[in-house]
């Protein structure tokens, strides 16, 4: 059995439960997850609510990783539509969920896509025109109703936004950091942090019901269990280095920065993206009018292209914006940060907003994986342990929805909550509005 070397904060110890609860949990299958970043908290909270006794092993003494790394948001409208959009508002209805049942900071606020120049707004009027078809709530703004929804952005050529009501803001080192312990307190989770996993090994085959999954760490101690879910993010090379090479998966490091925000009283409302984004999220594919956008852009400013640069700002609840980003795969993937890309994020972004501060806090940068065409790359190399990885750009979006759909195939008990994610989205501009207004007195009381 497991030995006492596990260090366990004790937050996490499922002390607290009652003699009648441990007894259960006795009974129930056990699962262990390896990697405590947003993708393993999301299967932990799945395979919790579904009788599982889960154990979650992260290597770090918090995790560290892409989740901690990123803006915040959640981005449904990124998603194209069909199958991928309906699993990040199934996602969004689990981060409200937490909100409301954890107490986690959880901003509904929306997003607005800005057009400064003809060909973005070409492309906006394209997919507004398209999305209610497809199920996609969104609509077009003029400047002056962005004017009334933010302060940020410089009204200098804008030409209108696409807004859409399905976004939000979260703060990911708080809620990477508080989920574990609200797992515990209500399902028992035992999380074992600086715990690295060195080896998972079945001990039968998948017509074996009696087989398990013996996993074994860094210092040489094991435990069996019925199912594990690999969630390491982008170092599958460790446990699992053939499945990598032949996935298709390729690494990608994004430079980020934090400005100190406006002060009290200064809200940036909804999360804002350029112009720029509008080639990077496969919603807009379905626009004609991309290829036209995408050829300005590389004849104009190569430059964005080569580094993987467009622009988005979100704000966090303590008031600081974050911007970002860029992308860099595999190879020219290097350790060290490139002033040259802070640079550009910060000229691209100044276009386009402004904003009462615009002095740096913090750079930093993350490194996720990511499947060329998959929202997740799934794989079971031997039975009873599963990889989940390679979410890519969107695994704050995405991990709490991919993970219920994958233990409701695996458990066929779906989910609860399914039918309900996408009536909770009804918000049009005018409600929008008043929500914001709510959300800027709730971030105001507490600053
Ligand atoms: C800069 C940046 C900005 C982003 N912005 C957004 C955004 O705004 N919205 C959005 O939806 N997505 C965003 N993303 C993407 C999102 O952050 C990732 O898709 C997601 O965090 C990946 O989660 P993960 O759990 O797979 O990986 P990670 O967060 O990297 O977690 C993996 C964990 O596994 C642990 N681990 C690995 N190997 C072992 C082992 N052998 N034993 C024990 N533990 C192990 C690691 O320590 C780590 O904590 C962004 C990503 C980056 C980098």
């Amino acid at each position: 059995m497991m030995s006492a070397r596990y260090t366990q904060s004790p937050a996490m110890l499922s002390e607290t439960l009652t003699f009648a609860e441990r007894r259960m949990l006795v009974n129930q299958p056990k699962v262990a997850i390896v990697g405590a970043g947003i993708v393993g908290l999301a299967h932990a909270w799945s395979a919790a609510e579904r009788g599982y006794q889960v154990t979650v092993f992260e290597r770090s003494s918090r995790a560290s990783g892409a989740s901690v790394r990123n803006f915040g948001m959640v981005w449904p409208v990124g998603q194209p539509h069909g199958k991928n959009y309906e699993t990040a508002i199934l996602s969004r209805a689990r981060w409200l969920r937490l909100s409301a049942e954890a107490g986690l900071w959880v901003n509904p606020c929306g997003s607005v896509h800005l057009a400064h120049r003809p060909d973005e707004w070409i492309v906006l009027q394209e997919f507004c025109e398209r999305a209610a078809s497809l199920g996609i709530a969104c609509e077009l703004l003029t400047p002056r109703q962005i004017h009334d929804l933010t302060p940020a952005v410089n009204p200098k050529g804008l030409l209108g936004g696409l807004s859409s009501p399905t976004e939000c803001c979260v703060n990911p080192k708080e809620a990477i950091r508080s989920i574990p312990a609200w797992l515990t307190e209500k399902y028992g989770v035992r999380f074992h942090f600086q715990t690295h996993i060195a080896h998972l090994e079945s001990t039968g085959d998948d017509a074996d019901v009696n087989s398990r999954v013996r996993v074994t760490t860094s210092y040489g101690d094991s435990a069996d269990f019925e199912k594990a879910v690999v969630c390491c993010g982008a170092e599958l090379q460790s446990l699992y280095p053939n499945v990598l090479a032949s996935s298709g998966l390729k690494r990608c490091k994004l430079q980020m920065l934090s400005l100190h925000g406006g002060g009290a009283g200064w809200t940036l409302g909804p999360h804002l993206a350029s112009g720029l984004t509008l080639r990077h999220y496969h919603n807009f594919d379905i626009c004609p009018g991309l290829e036209n956008l995408k050829n300005r852009i590389q004849t104009e400013t190569p430059e964005l292209d080569q580094f993987g640069i467009h622009v988005m700002a979100s704000q966090n609840n303590y008031g600081q914006i974050i911007l970002g980003d860029s992308h860099e795969y595999n190879a020219d993937i290097e350790p060290f940060d490139k002033s040259l890309i802070d640079q550009l994020i910060l000229r691209e972004l100044q276009k386009i907003l402004r904003l009462p501060d615009w002095t740096v806090a913090e750079h930093w940068h993350g490194v996720y994986a990511k499947h060329p065409t998959l929202p997740v790359f799934e794989a079971s190399p031997e039975p009873g342990v599963y990889l989940c990885t390679g979410t890519g750009g969107a695994g704050m979006t995405m991990s709490f929805g991919l993970a219920e759909k994958m233990w409701s195939r695996w458990t066929e008990s779906p989910s609860t909550q399914t039918e309900n994610a996408a009536s909770a989205i009804s918000l049009s501009f005018s409600d929008r509005m008043n929500s914001d207004r709510i959300n800027s007195d709730r971030m105001n009381m507490e600053r």
